[in-house]
């Protein structure tokens, strides 16, 4: 599911589809980016910091 998961420099647990990166701020920031988790692919990765945002919901299926 998460194919890019040995690329990506840092996965963070998000709880919803849509998402912003600004990298954190300080040296390692960049500019605001609005990124949108695909609900059949289940991640999107930042593409200036390579932060890979996992929709969380995904790992916890009820049932
Ligand atoms: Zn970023």
């Amino acid at each position: 599911m998460v194919m890019t998961a040995d690329k990506a420099f840092e996965i963070i647990s998000v709880d919803r589809m849509a998402i912003a990166c600004d990298g954190g701020g300080g040296p390692l920031g960049h500019p605001r980016v609005y990124l949108h988790i695909e609900q059949d692919k289940g991640d999107v990765m930042c593409p200036y910091c390579s932060r890979l945002f996992v929709y969380k919901a995904i790992h916890h299926k009820v049932g």
